[in-house]
């Protein structure tokens, strides 16, 4: 559980919000629902008061952490699963793939249903917390697999910011690296880095500027990388990880530097100069035949392929969460 300690025994619902699993309110709701259970007894009333050093405490039979004890996992989220404990409608959850997880960890953030990629799962609710919060702007990147082949005045709206639900994005580091054709149709892998979190925001912005998401994939967020996890297994975060996640929230530079200028094996390649040649419209492009196509899923192997990165110049607006 990721909290000072309050003096023991506490009341539940204080016990619950303190640990960041619910607000106060919501953990009396989660009271009442009886979702709550104390050394093996469901607790229904408000009220009872427990200690979180020595009691069993379990939300949906999850057990509760002390923050010495806290849980970092790191999830490499398949397509096809939503980003809950729980889902009203019967769909498969990322709950269904932490086999033996025992603890009660949450996810911070969200994946869409059909995004795939870095998911980061915790019991140390100060640290969701941080890690979600604006002030912060961990970056994250995401490789999407786009239709067409966008244009340099594409690439740079993606910078820009585009206008969704009335407000514009903030700055985004883009790298377009290459567009590849099979079978007569045409798509291109960008990197895009994001400092907030909109719901489906690189779809949404790629669709402005016409050229919709074929395929997104988190690789990267903050000082994390996804490396090669396979698509659904997990794996704990090494100590070395979880400090550098703090340090990524507590103004120990981390959050800036994971800015993709030194990438990650898997990550984007350095961009130019701000001011360096826009990519022409038909640089890149592979030839509609020849060895330059790719089977599905792979990455595509431009032959020369032309970048177009910015970091962002300005705090990023005030962002929803996702
Ligand atoms: N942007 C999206 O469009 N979807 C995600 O899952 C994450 C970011």
């Amino acid at each position: 559980m990721s909290f000072d300690l309050p003096p023991k025994p506490v009341r539940l619902q204080k016990l619950l919000s303190s640990a960041g699993i619910a607000s106060r309110r919501t953990a009396e709701l989660l009271i009442l629902e009886g979702r709550i259970m104390v050394n093996g007894e469901v607790v229904r009333t408000l009220g009872v008061k427990a200690d979180p050093e020595r009691d069993d405490i379990r939300v949906d039979d999850r057990r509760v952490k002390l923050k010495a004890q806290a849980r970092y996992i790191l999830l490499n989220k398949p397509v096809g699963y939503v980003t809950t404990l729980k889902d009203p409608q019967g769909r498969r959850t990322i709950l269904d793939l932490l086999t033996k997880v025992r603890d009660y960890v949450y996810p911070v953030g969200r994946l869409d249903y059909d995004t795939e990629g870095l998911l980061l799962l915790t019991s140390d609710g100060d640290l969701a917390l941080a890690l979600t919060h604006p002030r912060h702007e961990v970056p994250r990147i995401y490789e999407a697999i786009v239709k067409g082949a966008p244009d340099a005045r594409a690439v740079e709206k993606l910078r820009k910011g585009v206008v969704l639900e009335g407000l514009r994005t903030a700055p985004a580091y883009v790298v377009f690296d290459g567009t590849v054709t099979n079978k007569g149709r045409e798509t291109s892998r960008l990197l895009i880095t994001l400092h907030e979190g909109r719901n489906r925001q690189v779809r949404n912005m790629c669709a402005a500027v016409g050229h919709p998401v074929q395929k997104l994939r988190r690789i990267k967020m903050g000082p994390l990388t996804l490396g090669d996890l396979p698509v659904g297994a997990w794996r704990d975060l090494t100590p070395a990880e979880v400090a550098a996640l703090q340090r990524a929230t507590t103004g120990g530079g981390t959050a800036k530097k994971a800015a993709p200028s030194r990438p990650a094996k898997s990550g984007p390649r350095p961009a130019p100069a701000r001011g360096a040649a826009p990519r022409p419209a038909s640089a890149g492009k592979s030839p509609s035949r020849g060895g330059n196509t790719r089977p599905s899923g792979s990455r595509p192997t431009a032959a020369r392929p032309v970048r177009a990165g910015v970091r962002p110049s300005r705090k990023p607006g005030p962002p929803r969460r996702r």
